[in-house]
């Protein structure tokens, strides 16, 4: 194969003169290579062959199975995380250090005491504090949603185990996660700033099943931190049918947790590296942690398979390397609050940020993508424009969203990176996010194959193309 760098020198041919804002500004056009699209096609059509993304997630979650972070088990997720890069020839492999606190969940139980006392399906969320040895016991505060909670009187608050039911609504694209998520992750201290003893959501999840989903809580350091947990859909149906009684509902809750001092734990990187410049990287990203409950198999396995085996494609496909650095980043301490990409961005922003030429990230499950957002300037619009062509007979469509580069790599967006969604098809992915049923028999091995062929399509051009995102 021969190489486009010849085109590098040859970035002149038009100009692009763009409005932005009150400036105007004028760009050059560096153009893409037949020869460079050509090439995307064929490692595409490769990859729609492979099943290396789902090998290289079945040796995740069965070798090393659920990895929360900061936990042992993160360790040796790390340990596996570089032993494969080894194994599939990355030209370097790295780790950079990340603290992360140590939040460890030991026991959950709750039921319900009156007036028809039952076991209720629970289970913490992240980072909880516990309840007091033995438990608390207490009336139930119903709200509809955070916002009412936010509206109560602290004296419908005040003593009582508060309960948030609003339910998440499905959508393809996931959007229903963020209206509903507030509950979980501000909940507690809203709770806590009006006299609370403990908080209690519906599981934020579209599913039906009675397994509760968990995730983070986020304490404000001002309010006192009382136990926050997750019910289970139906077990938070059952609640609301007896509060429908109206009499008081009474709850007996009882979790213990532990929160220790940070330890290290690390970002895990591989590269391959470019031929011409090989100091310059497209990044594709992911996380590495995940909850404890199942084997993190969509949240976040999928994305570490995807973006690795992108990545392993690319430099199989031939012995010349990419024009630049393909970097694949296994974030640590996603779940935790993205702790490793804000570790990441903070290292890398003063450094060599001008370096990361452009990233995306694969944290949405293993749904095709159908597609494609980017965050880029107007005069590389037509080199994503031809990725999205590419990516066309995987179903993939040219999305005029404004990309925000997912939750890790959009710490990278934030210090200045230019990004790009590959936007994948989230309809069942909160039907099991979080809870114990992520577990590997849920991802497609076809989905799977059809994402490593979206993400060749954008890394191999991104690194081929020699002009710039920014
Ligand atoms: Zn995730």
């Amino acid at each position: 194969m021969t190489v486009t760098s010849k085109f590098a020198s040859a970035a002149v041919a038009a100009l692009l003169v763009s409005a932005v804002g009150a400036q105007t500004f004028a760009a050059e056009i560096t153009p893409l290579a037949d020869e460079t699209v050509e090439t995307a096609k064929a490692i595409r059509d490769k990859a729609l062959e492979s099943d290396e993304a789902y090998e290289i997630l079945a040796s995740l979650t069965t070798e090393v199975g659920a990895r929360l972070a900061a936990s042992p088990k993160e360790v040796e997720a790390q340990e596996w995380a570089v032993a494969k890069f080894q194994e599939l020839g990355f030209d370097k492999v790295w780790k950079e250090p990340v603290m992360v606190p140590k939040w460890t969940r030991i026991s959950e139980s709750a039921s319900v005491v009156a007036p028809f006392a039952q076991p209720l399906v629970i289970t913490a969320l992240g980072k909880s504090v516990a309840t007091p040895e033995g438990g608390v016991t207490a009336e139930i505060a119903h709200f509809a949603t955070y916002e009412d909670l936010e509206a109560a009187e602290r004296s419908a608050v005040e003593g009582k185990i508060v309960f948030i039911s609003n339910r998440m609504e499905r959508f393809r694209t996931g959007a229903g996660y963020g209206p509903a998520v507030k509950a979980r992750g501000a909940g507690a201290s809203m709770a806590a700033s009006k006299g609370a003893l403990a908080i209690m959501i519906r599981s934020i999840g579209t599913d039906t099943h009675r397994l509760p989903h968990t995730g983070g809580v986020t304490y404000d350091e001002a309010q006192p931190k009382i136990a926050a947990v997750a019910l289970s859909n139906p077990d938070a149906d059952q609640l609301v049918r007896m509060l429908g009684y109206g009499e008081a509902v009474s709850v007996h809750l009882d979790i213990q947790t532990t929160m220790e001092e940070p330890v290290e734990m690390f970002n895990v990187i591989g590269e391959i590296t470019g031929r011409e410049k090989p100091e310059e990287a497209i990044i594709l990203g992911s996380h590495l942690d995940s909850w404890d409950l199942g084997t993190g198999a969509i949240d976040d396995g999928a994305g570490v398979a995807i973006t690795m085996a992108a990545a392993n494609l690319i430099q199989d496909f031939s012995e010349t390397r990419p024009y630049r650095s393909i970097r694949v980043v296994a974030f640590a301490a996603e779940e935790l609050g993205l702790i490793g990409a804000r570790q990441y961005a903070e290292a890398h922003k003063d450094k060599d940020m001008d370096k990361h030429i452009i990233g995306a990230e694969s944290d949405f499950g293993a749904g095709p993508v159908w597609a494609l957002a980017s965050n880029v300037n107007p005069a590389s619009l037509h080199v994503v424009d031809k990725m999205a062509t590419v990516m066309g007979p995987l179903g993939v469509v040219r999305s005029d969203r404004k990309a925000g580069g997912g939750p890790d790599v959009g710490q990278l967006a934030r210090a200045g990176m230019p990004v790009m969604d590959l936007m994948q098809d989230g309809t069942d992915y909160f039907d099991l996010h979080h809870t114990a049923d992520d577990t590997l028999d849920k991802v497609d091995p076809v989905a799977l194959r059809q994402n490593v062929a979206a993400w060749v399509s954008f890394a191999y051009i991104a690194a081929e193309w020699p002009g710039y995102f920014r």
